[in-house]
């Protein structure tokens, strides 16, 4: 999920590794390390925090000899921040070493079984599996080595590794991670990198890797092959961008990058906890029947996003678990004398895991006696250190202040604790959990569908036509009401355009008097049952002039005739809809902020994590 940079060349490797590293500076990570290879010994330097701290302890790279290196930022997905779990990782023998980016979801089967055989694990990563994997399999021949570690590993990853066999090479594997191979054959060096802001300033022509392909990359050549060993001939492209472009993956904003992030983050957060009977595994989190039946109801506590996604889980938990679930700010709890204790579990929101309101709630709940479970983004933050159990939403570093990818892993992460609860209880048919469950899996699919080229021109056009309105309702009743929260949230920080929304059955009891000619609403029409309702509310709003766009799921896409617009979502589960409406909603607010030309990745007076209450 950081950053992954590797060279091979007529140079010293350790101070254009450093470089490029710091070129991965912008994404944020927790600590970095890099390996060099020289006659037949590698030597693997590693530090937590900035790469500042690895460049004073390497002399900034003079400190150690090789032409051949691989480097690596950490954002740390299993294990603390620190020099231990910092990449590169090194075999037992000393003879590999690795770099990894991604998450190993069946690390903990792969780590048992190469402890049995006697490999002995420094870190508590999940990559570290990789390198013992490859040193176990290892016959003398690498390539042969890789295909048979690739068909062992399961998960997301992007790895360079170095073998003291080979001189001057770098091998690389990679599946749904990216990893380019930068080639600067004029030089003779060439370099793998995560993100081709690594290596830009050496090169501009790239290589991408695909699922499932090695390089085998040296100074005079590179080879590609498939996951069987095959070579296969691959041509490389020119990268046109500037650093700072590149930065951004090309995309103009890290906001819309995030956006197109979330498949990824969803996946990484949802299917490594879904085992293959379909059970869920919450990271160790215990729930036990005894506890849950002990409990008189759950509290959920975030602010702004992680609130809303707090909201949605609610309507989730009590739908299917049974439980009775209160939603809270965590700048209202933390002043309210709440009413807690053994019998109510606390479900602590946050990205950062910093935010200070959030922090304050968490020690509040502890103090009187509820068990507290974080679900956080960031590992070892603060509330993640402080909560009994914790429960990551891998993300992977969000830049833009108005979160995307955070919020709907968070959302992801509060179904997995609800339909794991109501298994528990037994509060759901086998069935209904099945369909759930496979409609979490697939949830990625329906969101990459969402970001095809087609769909995004759809939106452009939807937010230029709307750009220059004032103000917004955003309607829904259940899970889209949820919705709705988040979505008109968006649309202020990022546009600058006043939004409200509402439970639509509310609109009668005072908003509807702001309706006139021109205003827009955005109606969600997700949940089947409350159909008849929401197309009332439509009604009455349009009747009074004002516009509707509608953001519908398939099943009611017939709500088309009684909107000005409507935003068709793919196919899917009503209550998997508040996922996929945040995101048509997230990139309705992108396009009509950047059609008003706003400062999107940082609105005004706005902060990432907010650390003061
Ligand atoms: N899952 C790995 C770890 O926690 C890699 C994280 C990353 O991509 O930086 O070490």
């Amino acid at each position: 999920m950081c950053g992954i940079i590797g060279y091979t060349g007529g140079a010293q490797a350790a101070p254009k590794l450093l470089n490029g590293l710091k070129r991965l500076d912008y994404r944020g990570y927790d600590s970095s390390g890099i390996a060099v290879l020289e006659r037949g010994k590698i030597t693997v330097v590693k530090a937590e925090g900035k790469v500042a701290v690895l460049d004073k302890k390497t002399d900034f790279g003079n400190a150690l000899r090789g032409t051949v290196g691989i480097g690596h930022t950490r954002w740390a997905t299993h294990g603390a921040p620190s020099d231990a779990n910092a990449h590169p990782h090194a075999s037992n023998d000393g003879r590999f070493a690795i770099v990894h980016n991604g998450i190993i979801e069946n690390f903990f089967e792969l780590k048992q079984t190469l402890a049995a055989s006697g490999c002995v694990f420094s870190s508590e990563t999940d990559s570290e599996v990789i390198v013992h994997l490859i040193e176990t399999l290892y016959n003398g021949d690498m390539l042969a080595t890789l295909v048979k570690a690739e068909r062992e590993l399961k998960g997301s990853y992007a790895v360079g590794i170095l073998c003291a066999d080979a001189p001057n090479t770098i091998y690389a594997i990679r599946k749904d991670n990216p990893l380019m191979i930068g080639i600067n054959g004029k030089n003779g060096e060439n370099f793998i990198a995560s993100d081709v802001a690594a290596a830009l300033e050496y090169t501009h022509e790239f290589v991408l890797l695909g699922d499932g392909e090695i390089a085998a990359v040296s100074p005079a050549e590179v080879a590609f092959y498939d996951a069987d060993g095959k070579p296969i001939t691959k041509e490389p492209y020119t990268v046109k961008w500037n650093i700072e472009q590149a930065e951004k993956g090309g995309y103009p904003h890290f906001m819309i990058k995030e956006i197109h992030e979330q498949p990824r983050a969803l996946t990484d957060t949802v299917r490594q906890r879904i085992k293959r009977d379909g059970s869920i595994d919450l990271d160790g989190i215990e729930l036990t029947p005894e506890y849950i039946a002990s409990l008189d109801g759950i509290d959920i506590i975030g602010c702004g996003s992680a609130y809303h996604a707090g909201i949605v889980g609610k309507y989730f938990i009590e739908k299917h678990a049974r439980i009775r679930v209160n939603c809270e700010l965590a700048s209202e709890y933390i002043y309210s004398d709440p009413i807690t204790g053994a019998n109510r579990l606390t479900l602590i929101i946050s990205q950062s895991g910093e935010t200070a309101d959030t922090l304050a709630a968490l020690r509040l709940a502890k103090k009187r006696g509820s068990r507290t479970i974080a679900v956080v983004n960031v590992v070892e933050s603060a509330i993640a250190r402080e909560a009994d159990g914790v429960l990551y939403t891998h993300a992977g570093p969000e830049i833009a202040v108005a979160t995307t990818k955070g919020y709907t892993t968070q959302i992801a992460a509060l179904y997995l604790i609800g339909l794991k609860a109501a298994r528990i209880k037994g509060a759901i048919t086998n069935e209904r959990y099945s369909a759930l469950i496979k409609e979490l899996l697939s949830v990625s699919d329906k969101v990459s569908a969402m970001l095809a080229p087609a769909e995004i021109e759809q939106m452009l056009a939807l937010a230029k036509k709307y750009s220059k309105n004032h103000c917004a309702f955003f309607i829904g009743r259940g899970a889209d009401y949820a919705a709705s929260l988040e979505g008109a949230l968006k649309l202020k920080e990022i546009s600058y355009i006043h939004a409200e929304a509402y439970a639509a059955g509310e609109l009668k009891h005072g908003t509807i008097s702001l309706i006139e000619e021109g205003t827009v609403t955005l109606a969600l029409v997700t949940q089947s049952a409350l159909y008849p309702k929401m197309e009332s509310n439509i009604k009455s709003v349009s009747s009074r002039k004002g516009t509707v766009i509608a953001v519908a799921s398939p099943e009611n896409a017939k709500i088309s005739s009684a909107s000005d617009k409507v935003i068709i979502l793919p196919e899917c589960d009503d209550d998997i809809a508040p996922i996929l409406a945040a995101v048509a909603l997230q990139l309705f607010a992108y396009y009509v902020a950047d059609c008003r030309k706003c400062d999107i990745d940082k609105p005004r007076n706005l902060a990432k994590s907010v650390t003061v209450e």
